[in-house]
């Protein structure tokens, strides 16, 4: 009998020969694990796969890339949140939401979300998705519904999702709670599903189920066993987009910058970050050719004291196996029903010009896409104008002399709590106050 695998020579080599360099830097009593998983999203044939330091496999056996799942963290937020909520939701990137303390109700208990060091304030989704924020993601998943969220995991193939399970106290633990919207899931994801997940935002939307072979053949060439998955669109080819266009931003200027190749007609997307307690880091990222997962942690789960950059690797990666394949160029094709617009980060609505570029704190204005019909028809509501008295500090009238009075932008908000907004909101006693001094 013979076994076609999907496996590729080359490429697992290269896999292989980084990833054990990577190792080999390592020191330290505990044993550092990497696991890569390489995908063409085209077909979901498995090209590489590694389960971590060669020859060692875990103490209770298996592969570490596909028998194990570990917590996604912030991983699994552009899957179970962002994804929905372009999606299904009626969100856009453009749409904006209030980073700052959130409680919300779960099992009967109310809960706040981590608190942060400082609170972004009014931020788009594109911006959320930049800076992983769990707040905004967090709010988002419990005005759509955490269901809703489910579904999309499902969809994606994520097939460890516990629905409804009894633990030994006999309580009832499940997935479908708003911690899916930070990647805190109960038993947590392979890097197997999660890599295949990703590959479905490469394949314009299409669900990627990995193969690790495409046919079984006798001695006599009868074909026994032919695995061929269908693929079936499981998002819109739009919403696809969008988020890989957040997710190339995501790589080439943001956190994950790390992971930029230096090709650059070969466009690349990608997400990175840790797991809650730092006990797995992840980065998975693709070209519109391959799309490549890793995570690095220990067996025991315990914290990550030392960093591995598996943005570095990637890129180390990504680029070698392009180059003996000699791929140098491919880009994300755009729908033809995407547009872009200038608009206000602050509220959502078009920017005016000479208003928004001046918001106090830094510009307002980015340019932005989205689905036609969906973009904003409203021009921005939230930033105004006055003059305002140098000398007293209130508004100007007009017995102040011109060079005491000073133009500011100032943000209508209500804060609910402190933001990095704060100091930028247009006061009530200012609006109220006229200057008095000069008379
Ligand atoms: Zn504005
Ligand atoms: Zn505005
Ligand atoms: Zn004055």
């Amino acid at each position: 009998m013979k076994i076609y695998t999907c496996l590729d020579g080359e490429i697992q080599k290269i896999c292989e020969r980084e990833v054990e360099k990577q190792l080999r830097r390592e020191k330290g009593k505990r044993k550092r694990q990497i696991s890569l998983v390489l995908i063409d999203q085209s077909n979901g044939k498995v090209k590489a796969l590694i389960g971590g330091r060669s020859g060692e496999v875990p103490q209770t056996g298996g592969n570490r890339a596909i028998d194990y799942t570990r917590n996604p963290g912030v991983m699994l937020t552009p899957l179970s949140v962002w994804t929905p909520a372009l999606d299904t939701a009626g969100m856009t990137l453009g749409t904006v939401q209030d980073d700052v303390a959130y409680s919300y109700t779960e099992n009967g208990k109310t809960r706040t979300t981590k608190d942060e060091k400082e609170y972004q304030g009014l931020v788009t989704t594109r911006e959320s998705v930049m800076k992983r924020l769990q707040s905004t993601a967090v709010q988002t998943m419990d005005s759509f519904g955490i269901q809703t969220g489910y579904d999309y995991l499902k969809k994606f193939g994520i097939s460890s999702l516990i629905e409804k399970q009894e633990d030994v106290e006999g309580n009832v633990i499940s997935d479908l709670s708003l911690s899916l919207a930070v990647g805190n899931m109960v038993d947590g994801v392979t890097n197997l599903d999660l890599t295949a997940a990703y590959a479905a935002l490469a394949n314009e939307g299409k669900s990627v189920s990995p193969i690790f072979y495409t046919k079984l053949v006798d001695q006599t060439g009868n074909i026994l066993f032919k695995n061929e998955r269908k693929q079936s669109q499981i998002l819109r080819k739009s919403t696809a987009w969008l988020m890989t266009n957040v997710l190339r931003e995501y790589l080439e200027s943001g956190d994950g910058s790390d992971a930029a190749l230096g090709m650059d007609k070969l466009a690349a997307a990608g997400y990175g970050g840790s797991s809650a307690g730092h006990k797995d880091q992840w980065f998975t990222g693709y070209t519109p050719f391959y799309t490549a997962g890793i995570w690095s942690g220990y067996d025991d789960e315990k914290r990550i004291s030392s960093e591995i950059s598996c943005e570095a690797l990637w890129k180390r990666i990504m680029t070698r196996i392009h180059e003996v394949k000699k791929i140098e160029k491919g880009s994300f094709k755009i729908p033809d029903d995407i547009v872009a617009y200038d608009i206000c980060t602050k509220c959502g609505g078009l920017a005016v010009e000479g208003l928004c570029e001046e918001a106090p704190g830094g510009s307002a204005v980015q340019r932005e896409y989205f689905v036609n019909g969906s973009q904003p028809v409203q021009n921005c509501d939230c930033h105004v104008r006055y003059r305002v008295c140098k000398k007293s500090g209130r508004l100007a009238t007009e017995k102040c002399p011109e060079d005491q009075v000073e133009e500011k932008v100032y943000l209508i908000k209500e804060e609910t709590g402190k933001t990095k907004d704060s100091p930028y909101v247009l006061s009530s006693k200012l609006q109220k106050s006229k200057c008095s001094l000069h008379k």
